[in-house]
């Protein structure tokens, strides 16, 4: 496939913005109207009067060691909507260039594709919310750039079959676009070892789930080097901060801290899963390989209205196609869910 066809005319024509920190990062620094005398906040470790490094070099060769690919196949961002926004920014012409979204699914991939212009196709998830390769192929046409997956899918907690995402990528006229946001609450279900042979795959991940690092805002997209020269082309010059940096590069060298987050998560999840089950509040728990649970309700209304009223609040998802009675529940500390199944007993 060849990717610089995909690109939007205008991207392809494009002369990126060279920042000062592009052309020199070293020897006496008068180009970037930085502040030479100092900074108002200590350092830290972290040169703050200093515009942090705009191809991130550091942090993306920390990410590719950990994924086994090389930094030319990684673009960072400020959390992976960056790299939905910037994909779309890329390979989708307003007005004229088509998205497709299986749903029910993260809700973002949506928005960003209607802020961009993008026709933004849906098909439905089949019954236990697997690719339907017949609804697929009928939607592909030859001007889909971009197909978005999710897997595991937010909201409903599976992996997709690894089978149907690489048929997708055999079949898409685009790129095929799967956020590993929660894959590491789950064991053998990444397609990140794909990448390298498939042009067409790109693969989300976030330090902001399993890394519990939301608040730095560091997501990242693995990509064939065509498509990640690209974002790099496009992206503001400086997307990522010095100390989301610093945080990032530190949390990735203690990778058992991350694991170990994820294994008391995964303990819990499946502790909460068999107090949810003994609630008569419940009527169906989907299987969740992420960190949360979605949670079909006899009253969806009753319990999301009861919970708020406790201070407990979780995501309404009862509006989404198939999802009818459905609410998202993240997996919160021994004590969160023990108030959470306190207040539900306290509906039967
Ligand atoms: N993808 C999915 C599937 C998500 O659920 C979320 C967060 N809710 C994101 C991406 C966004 O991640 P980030 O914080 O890296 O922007």
């Amino acid at each position: 496939m060849n990717i610089e066809s995909l690109v939007r005319p205008n991207i392809r024509a494009l002369a990126p913005y060279r920042s000062a920190r592009q052309e020199h990062h070293s020897g006496i620094l008068l180009d970037a109207n930085e502040n030479s005398f100092g900074s108002t906040l200590p350092s830290d470790g972290v040169t703050l009067n200093r515009y942090p490094d705009p191809n991130q070099r550091a942090l993306r060769f920390a990410l590719a060691d950990r994924i086994g690919l090389t930094a030319e196949h990684v673009f960072v961002g400020s959390g992976s909507d960056e790299a939905i926004d910037l994909l779309l920014r890329v390979f989708c012409e307003p007005g004229e260039d088509r998205v497709l979204i299986p749903v029910p699914t993260y809700g973002m991939y949506g928005v960003a594709a209607a802020i961009q212009g993008a026709i933004v196709e849906h098909v439905l998830l089949d019954d236990t919310f697997q690719l339907d390769r017949n609804a697929v192929e009928k939607a592909l046409r030859p001007d889909t750039k971009l197909v978005f997956l999710c897997s595991p899918n937010n909201p409903t907690g599976n992996l997709l079959s690894m089978e149907d995402v690489l048929w997708l990528c055999s079949r898409a006229p685009g790129l095929v676009v799967v956020d590993e946001a929660y894959v590491e609450f789950t064991q053998n279900g990444s397609v990140m070892s794909h990448v390298a042979a498939i042009p067409n795959l790109v693969v989300l991940r976030t330090l902001s789930k399993a890394w519990g690092l939301a608040s730095i805002r560091l997501g990242y997209a693995s990509a064939n080097p065509d498509v990640v020269s690209h974002l790099l082309r496009v992206k503001a010059p400086y997307n990522v901060n010095g100390l989301t940096s610093a945080a990032a590069l530190s949390a990735l060298c203690r990778p058992e801290a991350m694991e170990r987050l994820v294994t008391d998560i995964k303990a819990e999840r499946e502790r909460l899963r068999k107090e949810l089950a003994a609630c008569s509040a419940v009527n169906t728990i989907f299987p969740s390989d992420a960190n949360f649970l979605l949670v079909r309700f006899k009253n969806p209304d009753l319990v999301r209205l009861t919970l708020l009223t406790a201070g407990i609040v979780v995501r309404d998802r009862s509006n989404e196609p198939k999802l009818a009675g459905c609410l998202r529940i993240t997996v919160g500390t021994f004590m969160e869910n023990n108030a959470l199944l306190r207040e539900l007993r306290s509906l039967s």
